[in-house]
């Protein structure tokens, strides 16, 4: 199998392309299971234990305990005496927890801030204006290209943060699998379509068992019926939803009564929006496994401000292929165990075709390149929104999610939104 390349740096060379992933130890202490690397470029191993402040410190179960001690002011040598160890552990621990300390903080610390800005617009006129603070919310895309340009410009973000700017872009592959053959339409429909409740609209939407995603390392993925009808055919619902058109269409009139009837009687009857005549069709909307790979850069090209153009690359893995291949027949499965009708999937399905990625399609759901996270090597803001190391600059859009779960980002983006607008800012200004 092939090894999976990963992120951490070497401590030895200092290369991060050629560090793999070998495997795990159970730590004595503790029986947690540490993740252990080896570098193919100086051909020395190291774990994650390397990088922790306790590396090689004995009794490690004693760390916790001697550091609240010193916090309540208790001696090196009164913590020597109460743990019947030697002081010597106890400066050694202080030296380590000092540079423990200093490392988060270089780490952490604002230590720019943006104090103008320069807008331009259409007729050309520019100005610089003075920038308290900036939140950038222009948009999945649009929101890396403001900060790959800062980034290029003004290099604001160091080490492993301008490596994370950009990667990690992602969508939810999109995939029209099959249709169904039901001889109970209706039946099909009031189970499957739109449903009306208390005067809300809800689409019925499948999603996978999280207990089946665990097993099999799948993500998370979903499956909705949508009602079609061949090219020209009358839609009985939009005819409905736009009742005044009918009138532009008097022929149709005649041949539409009854369907529309039956719409309607649905609707009222049972809470649902039948659909006369169509055929269901069966989409299905995954996760995106977030790869360093799919990434978005600067292009060469400038627009008229005389911005670079975005490049972008959008990278899939067999994973997710993998992963709308299963639930499209497990939802097969249960369709046809249950009786509402005969599931037709593509060929590339049923044959479990093995790489099948270039027929998923995206639904402008772009996510991903500005991600969250606390480590600022690996990420581009804080849990706050805030950019590492720059003290009046937000983002506040979906390019700042880590991973994408199966579907619609515009409601977690409003939760993050609001969030940043009523306490995210203020904390920012104490
Ligand atoms: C066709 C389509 C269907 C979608 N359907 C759904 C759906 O059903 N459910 C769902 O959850 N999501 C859906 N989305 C995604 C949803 O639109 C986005 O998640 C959401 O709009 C993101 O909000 P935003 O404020 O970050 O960006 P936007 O809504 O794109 O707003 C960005 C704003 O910034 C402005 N702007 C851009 N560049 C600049 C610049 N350089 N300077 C100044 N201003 C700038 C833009 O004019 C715009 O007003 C859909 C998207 C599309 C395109």
């Amino acid at each position: 199998m092939k090894k999976k390349a990963c992120v951490r740096e070497c401590p030895i060379c200092k290369s991060r392309e050629k560090v793999i992933r070998k495997g795990f130890y159970e730590r004595e202490s503790d029986r947690k299971k540490i993740q252990k690397y080896y570098c193919k470029s100086c051909d020395k191993s190291f774990s994650e234990q390397t990088f922790s402040y306790d590396y090689r410190l004995r009794k490690r179960h004693l760390n916790q305990i001697i550091f609240k001690l010193l916090c309540k002011s208790v001696s090196q040598r009164g913590i020597a005496q109460i743990l019947n160890i030697k002081q010597e552990m106890i400066a050694l621990r202080i030296k380590r927890y000092g540079l423990k300390a200093r490392e988060h903080l270089e780490k952490t610390r604002s230590t720019e801030d943006l104090s103008e800005v320069e807008v331009a617009n259409f007729r050309g006129e520019r100005r610089r204006l003075p920038c308290p603070r900036l939140v950038v919310a222009a948009g999945g895309l649009e929101s890396n290209r403001i900060l790959l340009w800062l980034q290029e410009r003004r290099g604001f973000l160091r080490g492993g943060a301008q490596e994370a700017l950009g990667r990690g872009f992602m969508d939810h592959p999109c995939l029209e699998a099959g249709w169904v053959e039901t001889e109970d339409a209706y039946n099909f429909q009031k189970t499957f379509n739109t449903q009306i409740r208390s005067g809300r609209k809800y689409s019925v939407r499948l999603s996978a068992p999280e207990k089946w995603m665990q097993e099999g390392g799948r993500l998370n993925v979903s499956a909705g019926f949508l009602m079609k009808g061949k090219e020209g055919t009358f839609d009985p619902y939009a005819e409905y939803r736009n009742f005044r058109s009918l009138w532009r269409h008097p022929g149709r009139i005649g041949e539409t009564v009854s369907s529309l009837a039956a719409t309607a009687g649905a609707l009222v009857r049972d809470g649902f929006v039948y659909k006369r005549g169509l055929v269901p069709t069966f989409g299905v909307m995954c996760e995106q496994e977030a790869l360093p790979g799919s990434r978005i850069t600067l292009g060469r090209e400038k627009d008229r401000f005389g911005v670079p153009r975005l490049s972008l690359h959008w990278e899939i893995s067999p994973r997710t292929w993998q992963t709308v291949v299963k639930f499209c027949r497990l939802v097969k499965g249960e369709v046809e165990r249950l009786g509402y009708g005969k599931v037709n999937l593509r060929r590339e399905i049923m044959e479990e075709i093995a790489d099948g990625r270039e027929l998923l399609t995206d639904v402008n759901h772009h996510m991903g390149g500005t991600v969250m996270g606390t480590d600022p090597e690996r990420s581009v803001v804080d849990e706050n929104l805030k950019v590492h190391r720059i003290k009046n600059l937000w983002v506040a859009s979906s390019s700042v999610f880590p991973s994408s779960s199966h579907s619609n980002p515009t409601l977690t983006l409003l939760a993050l939104v609001h969030r940043l607008s009523e306490h995210g800012l203020e904390q920012a200004n104490r």
